[in-house]
């Protein structure tokens, strides 16, 4: 499940949230800007905040009254099946009310909450008062076929009837469900496509692992396997994987996932199953499939990863021309005495999912200038990658995730770090500063993948999500010295020779391109920047606008304007970056002593100069 988000509205909640994160680790601390303090991220709009969280299936905690969610979240109320629990908590622990989310285990977190408070949950769901369980939110592993009868099946027992319970499941059996063997309605739990009606409510349990094997995968970036993305891709294994289960008798709902070599992992037929299936999709390595393989050495590929994944025994298996396929149950699934029926397998310990690397951009300070894409990532990612500066920049959001820093020149070595701890299926971000496409992370990222083609690599899920850059983050600042024709040098020389940087600069500057300069100076290098001043000023006027902006959206923070006969080496340091007008650059001064920059967008001498 999503992790939760506690939401405050004043300093006086602080005590209560950190007792109910004590229990839900990795809840986040949503406070409310200027009003709390120590918080993991800062809101100043409660209501789209909420709205937000909602929409995106967070979990929320209100420490606040029941009546101030109601009304910002009722204009979203629409389909019950989706919508996350909801909690309010008074702002002194002394009540925990669940409001919404019945169906998604609002009670259950309701009751952590309230144990942790020491006190009783506000529950006013009759059935889960009485008998202890909502048959309409069965726990993870329980799929309910017909969940529209599950209420009035529930009131019929409120009403006093009792409930036969064909097959088993703990969850049910330990209840306190009037049972009696010779009712009339019925709960089935069974893996089979039985049919359900309103007095038969049908449970499937997850036990059933699809495990397949690719016998002739399409290599990567051949065209079949790119022009076919999003057309029906996969369809094939699809039906025969549909047949495969009709044929066994099993219902698809009681498939817990597909499973496959981690070799496979790029192959998209394998995302399609799981998604006609609407189950995961977990990894095994060749080792661990090898050592199955080992036990029972009739076994192929696919029999031994459904073997793996289940621990069971082999139902079927299923081959067609580049594609295998088998289906294992697990162990004593069916026709066993009620008794020994086996546990759903427990997807979160079987395999490894999918490897995800993300490489992300802060922007270059504060969390305004974050875009929330960025911040999904960050709440979401196993892991964190990158020099222990940027690392700094996201803040809380940081927060119980394993920290990878390094040394800011290591950029090669972070990238394939990256790639190895994706691999292993975590889910990796890589951060930089800015934008990650611009003199950061990516590139280097895509430089170790094209360099060295790992095959576990090759399953990875690589995302590039964009921030704002410093020379966006400087024109914003001081008005729109970008608005025509720009280009952007890094004046480091590090990682190409400062000849082609002063080709580059005289080019730019023949050119008439506004430009930005990143790595202006560091430590050691001083004289590029004043040799970049007389090159440009050999192309434009002394009196051009140039813009320093340093240290933007963090502490100490300033953006000033200067010429360019001015510009010296001592005016910036390695958190500069500068802006270098164009012929057409002007600056406008305000009556309040103000000054913006602009560059027009017309590019024509009568109207400008
Ligand atoms: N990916 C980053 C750039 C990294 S190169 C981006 O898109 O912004 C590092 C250079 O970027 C620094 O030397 C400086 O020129 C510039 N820079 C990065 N963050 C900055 C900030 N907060 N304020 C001013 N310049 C910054």
């Amino acid at each position: 499940m999503t992790p939760a988000v506690i939401v405050l509205l004043g300093a006086n909640s602080i005590p209560v949230a950190k007792k109910i994160i004590s229990v839900l680790p990795g809840a986040q601390l949503y406070g409310l800007a200027g009003r709390t303090s120590d918080v993991d991220v800062a809101f100043t709009e409660f209501g789209a905040t909420l709205r937000e969280l909602f929409a995106n299936g967070t979990p929320i905690i209100g420490i606040c009254a029941t009546g101030i969610l109601i009304r910002t979240l009722a204009p979203l109320l629409a389909n019950k099946r989706q919508e996350p629990p909801v909690i309010a908590v008074a702002e002194d622990g002394s009540a925990v009310v669940p409001l919404l989310g019945g169906l998604n285990g609002v009670n259950n977190l309701a009751r952590q909450i309230a144990s942790v408070l020491d006190v009783k949950p506000a529950i006013t769901t009759t059935g889960d008062i009485r008998f202890g369980i909502a048959l309409e939110d069965p726990p993870v592993g329980y799929r309910l076929a017909n969940p529209d009868d599950a209420k009035s099946f529930m009131s019929d027992l409120l009403a006093g009837h009792s409930v036969k319970l064909e097959g088993n499941a703990p969850w049910l059996r330990n209840s306190s469900l009037p049972i009696d063997q010779n009712a009339e309605r019925v709960i089935q739990i069974t893996e089979k496509p039985v049919v359900s009606t309103s007095t038969r409510l049908v449970y499937h349990p997850a036990t059933v692992a699809i495990g397949v094997s690719c016998t002739s995968p399409r290599p990567i970036g051949h065209p079949s396997s790119l022009a076919g993305r999003g057309r029906g891709w996969g369809s094939e294994e699809i039906a025969l994987v549909q047949q495969m289960l009709a044929d066994a008798e099993l219902a698809p709902a009681s498939v817990a996932g597909v499973f496959a070599s981690t070799l496979d992992a790029a192959n998209p037929a394998l995302q399609a199953i799981a998604d006609a299936l609407n189950v995961p999709i977990r990894f095994f390595t060749t080792d661990e499939i090898a050592a199955v393989m080992s036990q029972n050495n009739t076994a192929d590929g696919a029999v031994a990863i459904a073997l793996a994944a289940s621990s069971g025994r082999l139902v079927m298996q299923r081959q067609s021309s580049d594609f295998s396929c088998a289906m294992a149950i697990a162990q004593g699934a069916v026709a066993k005495p009620i008794a020994l029926a086996p546990l759903p397998i427990d997807i979160n310990s079987t395999g490894k999912p999918r490897g995800r690397l993300a490489i992300i951009g802060t922007g270059p300070g504060g969390g305004d200038w974050m875009s929330p894409e960025v911040k999904e990532i960050l709440r979401n990612a196993t892991d964190l990658v990158g020099y222990s500066t940027y690392l700094g920049l996201v803040g809380s959001l940081g927060n119980g995730k394993r920290w990878h820093e390094s040394d800011n020149r290591e950029e090669l070595a972070r990238g394939q770090m990256a790639l190895d701890l994706a691999a292993e299926g975590r889910f990796v971000a890589v951060v930089s500063s800015g934008d990650p496409g611009i003199y950061a992370m990516a590139a280097a990222v895509f430089e170790v993948l094209d360099q060295e083609a790992k095959p576990e690599w090759q399953g990875i899920e690589i995302q590039v999500a964009p921030g704002i850059s410093a020379m966006q983050a400087a024109a914003a600042k001081i008005g729109a010295p970008l608005g025509h024709d720009f280009c952007a040098i890094s004046l480091s020389d590090i990682l190409k020779p400062w000849s082609i940087i002063e080709q580059r600069i005289t080019a730019a500057a023949q050119a008439d391109f506004v430009i930005a300069f990143y790595n202006p100076v560091s430590k050691q290098r001083l004289w590029q920047l004043a040799e970049t001043r007389n090159i440009l000023l050999r192309y434009r006027h002394p009196d051009t606008t140039v813009v320093l902006a340093r240290n933007l959206g963090r502490d100490g923070e300033s953006v000033e304007v200067y010429t360019l006969e001015d510009l010296a080496p001592e005016l910036a340091d390695m958190r500069t970056v500068i802006l270098v007008g164009s012929s057409k650059t002007r600056m406008i001064q305000r009556c309040d002593g103000s000054v913006w920059v602009y560059t027009p967008r017309r590019y024509d001498e009568d109207k400008t100069s």
